[in-house]
């Protein structure tokens, strides 16, 4: 048992006073668990939290219990007695337990490997692998992400992407920040109108970083955004994110009545050769994509309309695409194509944001990790019920380093 004893004591890396007083083996409904006892003997000294000085024991706080990671299959418990310092300058002082966060149920080493867990398995899936309640795992998510959001230096944002994202069917967005130059997420609110830009602005005074600071935003065609960022971001450049505008070309085509359609390919078919980038289709695609429109004049016009708008960013410089939509749009109100018409009042109103792009080169692309990472938790989760736990599982998954609070690897 001495040698059990001086394993245990070695493997939990205990350091003066703390002792092992007992291990006990139980049998809980077929289930195999490890309690261990640990103690502070008689007379020992303990450093009081405030100053570290050596102090007596005033008393013990009563059997506390933390969860560790399992051994060979059996769930292991430690048990302790933790005691109060009688600090001759502080007074009664709670110690900590050197083993675990305070106020944690869980060891420092079951967090590291709980929260590694959950980057990568929905948290029920967690909890039933260690038989615990998911909300005590919900728990430690919020903790650990709230840490890493006070520990956020936001001195070096310059350059932020920013986008609207659905988190459930019930019509509820969350806004994300990422700083277009780490890729990272710097933060989340909830909602989708011009509050969450100024909250972005109190967020970045409070982690250090300002609003003067920024001198660039990527966003959408909203008007929200734009309004916003020009109100609390004065000295800011917007520009008009790319992948936005051809999205917005591509939506025009697909809205677009053509009546009925003469096709040799069925209608799946042809709507995806007409809404691919013609840069990435194949010689017998391209022939196919061309008759279609050869053989449908309305949608060979609307199919052209879209296709020249995305050639924009062809444009050799900002002068020579100002030209270029100026020609569009003049191009699509003649068509008189409603979904064009509505489009060229769009571009008319953003132009300075689209032509912005040839100065500052930045879009929302790099939101692409972040919009796939918020995907998988979402359907990791089947619908958080509350968005909270959404944003502390985003900042938690976004935290590229993986280590734990404790600056462990985990
Ligand atoms: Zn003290």
């Amino acid at each position: 048992m001495n040698d059990l004893r001086e394993f245990w004591e070695w493997a939990l890396k205990l350091e003066e006073p703390w002792k092992i007083s007992d291990i006990a083996y139980r049998d809980v409904e077929g289930e195999e668990e490890v309690h261990i006892y640990l103690d502070v003997p008689r007379r020992s000294l303990v450093k009081c939290p405030e100053c570290g000085m050596l102090c007596k024991v005033h008393d013990r706080m009563k059997d506390r219990t933390w969860r560790d990671v399992d051994m060979r299959g059996m769930r292991t418990f430690i048990h302790a007695d933790v005691p109060r310092s009688d600090c001759t300058e502080h007074g009664v002082r709670q110690t900590n337990a050197p083993w675990a966060r305070p106020g944690s149920g869980f060891t420092l080493l079951m967090e590291s490997m709980v929260l590694s867990m959950v980057r990568q398995m929905p948290v029920k899936t967690v909890g039933d692998l260690l038989h615990e309640y998911p909300g005590r795992i919900w728990t430690l998510v919020r903790v650990y992400s709230k840490k890493l959001v006070e520990g956020l230096d936001l001195s070096g944002v310059r350059r932020v992407a920013v986008d609207e994202k659905c988190f459930s069917g019930r019509d509820e967005f969350i806004t994300v920040f990422v700083d277009i130059d780490t890729g990272k997420i710097i933060f989340v609110a909830e909602g989708k109108d011009a509050a969450v830009v100024k909250e972005f602005r109190t967020f970045l005074r409070e982690h250090r970083g300002g609003s003067e600071n920024i001198t660039d935003f990527s966003c959408d065609f909203g008007k929200t955004f734009v309004h916003a960022i020009r109100k609390y971001f004065p000295n800011s450049r917007i520009t008009a994110d790319c992948f936005h505008l051809v999205k917005l070309a591509n939506e025009a085509l697909n809205d677009t009545k053509c009546g009925e359609l003469k096709l040799t390919v069925n209608r799946m078919r042809a709507k995806y050769l007409l809404l691919r980038n013609p840069a990435r289709m194949t010689e017998e695609d391209l022939a196919l994509k061309d008759k279609i429109c050869q053989d449908n004049e309305v949608l060979g016009i609307a199919y052209r309309l879209k296709e020249s708008l995305c050639s924009v960013y062809m444009m050799g410089d900002a002068y020579l695409a100002e030209e270029h939509l100026k020609g569009w749009m003049r191009w699509a109100r003649m068509a008189n194509m409603y979904h064009f018409v509505k489009l060229a009042g769009t571009v008319e109103k953003h132009i300075a944001h689209i032509l912005q792009w040839f100065t500052s080169r930045i879009t929302n692309a790099v939101m692409e990790g972040t919009n796939s990472m918020i995907s998988v938790i979402k359907s990791r989760a089947r619908g958080f019920r509350h968005v909270r736990s959404l944003i502390s599982m985003c900042y938690l998954v976004s935290a590229q380093e993986n280590t734990d609070m404790y600056g462990r690897g985990v």
